[in-house]
């Protein structure tokens, strides 16, 4: 599904309401750390790691099934997430994003945190934002942190770091 920005400046209120559609035909990258957590979780790196070249980088990707490009830990009878506790940090960022440069939607104002200035949005198609009995409520702050946080792991994510981690996991019966 496509990512249709709404500027994110106040908390909102949020319950997912699994509605099957946003795991399905994404394309989200992975860190170092997601793959070491989600390999020490009991998940074969090889199983849930495609590789995606753009430029002169190589991306690693979560895997999806061939039959409705589903994300490989997206169980399709409940809309769950198997791995919820050790998911992407892309995934715990979802419905919202976090951006370095205005997008040029209506309404919306950068975000200043931690002395950096980001640009917030949700997903107006995510049926969960502003749902009715919500089960949470989310801060620009929070996702503010989580952004920077994968802004960090992901600028240090490469193949070098990729073989050293699967080295280190197989050494350790991980792998
Ligand atoms: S689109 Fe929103 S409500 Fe639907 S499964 Fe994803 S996060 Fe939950
Ligand atoms: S890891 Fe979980 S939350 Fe992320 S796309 Fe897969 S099923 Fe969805």
């Amino acid at each position: 599904m496509r990512f249709k920005p709404k500027p994110f400046t106040d908390p909102v209120p949020f319950r997912c309401l699994y509605c099957l559609d946003c795991c399905r035909g994404r394309h989200i990258y992975l860190t170092l750390e997601d793959i070491e957590r989600i390999a020490r979780a009991g998940h074969d790196p090889q199983d849930f790691v495609t590789f995606s070249v753009e430029g002169d980088k190589i991306r690693f990707v979560l895997a999806v099934r061939e039959w409705d490009l589903g994300c490989v830990f997206h169980d399709p009878e409940t809309g769950k997430c198997t791995i919820h506790e050790v998911n992407p940090i892309i995934c715990r960022i979802y419905p919202f994003m976090v951006s370095r440069k205005p997008l040029g939607v209506e309404g919306e104002e950068p975000f200043e945190y931690r002395g950096e200035k980001l640009w917030l949005y949700y997903d107006e198609s995510c049926p969960g934002i502003n749902a009715e009995e919500p089960e949470t409520t989310i801060t620009p702050e929070e996702i503010a942190e989580l952004g920077l946080e994968f802004e960090r792991e992901f600028e240090k994510t490469d193949m070098d770091g990729f073989v050293e981690l699967i080295g280190r996991l197989d050494g350790e019966g991980n792998g």
